[in-house]
């Protein structure tokens, strides 16, 4: 029998959702994208690497973005979000892993995602420190349904593959 003692993929998933409130922009995934209506949030509010911060520190059990970046500690207050997602990247390079590729989807009744995608995908990039082909970055609309089909909330998930380099 073969005893494997350290995994050479790892997956982790993550979830977040912020209450969109009146006065733009819209932070999501490093960019600012003009809208009426912005994120509430302690930090900038980016759904968007909010579930990618919890994905990547999921992936080696290394708690959350609350208990790295914790809402009560006013030094995150307005807080850039890339800082997070850097810094659940050091971790799991700390531990030998790197980043094989991400996948998120974005839940937002408006404004359409689309024109904005592939600035994204290439900030997500840049923060993840791979290229772009290893970011994929969806969109899709709540039909109309709930807090997030009425423009008051949006989400995003985010999945994550880790490969083994070390
Ligand atoms: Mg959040």
């Amino acid at each position: 029998m073969t005893v494997v003692t350290r995994p050479l993929v790892r997956v982790g998933q993550g979830w977040d959702l912020h209450r969109l409130v009146a006065g733009g922009p819209l932070r999501l995934a490093g960019i600012d994208i003009a809208h009426d209506r912005g994120a509430k949030g302690h930090s900038d509010g980016d759904v968007v690497l909010h579930a990618l911060t919890d994905a990547v520190l999921g992936a080696v059990g290394a708690g959350d973005i609350g208990s790295h970046f914790p809402d009560t500690d006013p030094r995150w207050k307005g807080a850039d979000s890339a800082v997070f997602l850097e810094e659940a990247v050091r971790v799991i390079r700390d531990r030998g892993f790197d980043i094989g590729n991400v996948d998120v989807n974005v839940l937002l009744e408006r404004p359409k995602l689309a024109p904005h995608r592939e600035a994204m995908r290439r900030r997500l990039a840049g923060i993840l420190g791979v290229t772009e082909d290893c970011v994929s970055l969806k969109a899709k609309t709540n039909e109309g349904l709930g807090e997030i089909g009425s423009g008051d909330a949006l989400a995003a998930m985010a999945v994550v593959g880790l490969v083994y380099t070390d």
